[in-house]
């Protein structure tokens, strides 16, 4: 009976953190397309020039496509962060090809 017990709570610990690991993926990969570093909390900053009446944005973070599989799906994003080197790879799952 303990076994029983013990081999449920153990399961139910491995599928909570493996839901927390998704959950948490995917909030850095929503902040990461903001432009927000998900590590150092960097943003995208603008500065406005008066002479020129023009606003410079100054983007964080940098994506670079890795792989793009095409019309079956997933394309790989690399996500780079200037201010603290930090280097994450998401799969953005694209729309498909309209034909
Ligand atoms: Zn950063």
């Amino acid at each position: 009976m303990q076994t029983i017990l013990f081999l449920v709570l153990a399961f139910l610990i491995v599928i909570f953190s493996v839901l927390q690991y998704f959950k948490s993926k995917k909030t850095r990969e929503f902040k990461l397309n903001e432009g927000i570093c998900p590590s150092c909390g960097a943003k995208a900053r603008t500065f406005y020039d008066k002479n020129t009446n023009t606003t410079f944005k100054q983007e964080v973070i940098k994506s670079r496509i890795l792989k793009n599989h095409g019309c079956s799906g997933v394309t790989e994003v690399e996500y780079k962060c200037n201010v603290c080197g930090l280097k994450e790879v998401h799969q953005v799952s694209s729309a498909g090809c309209n034909l």
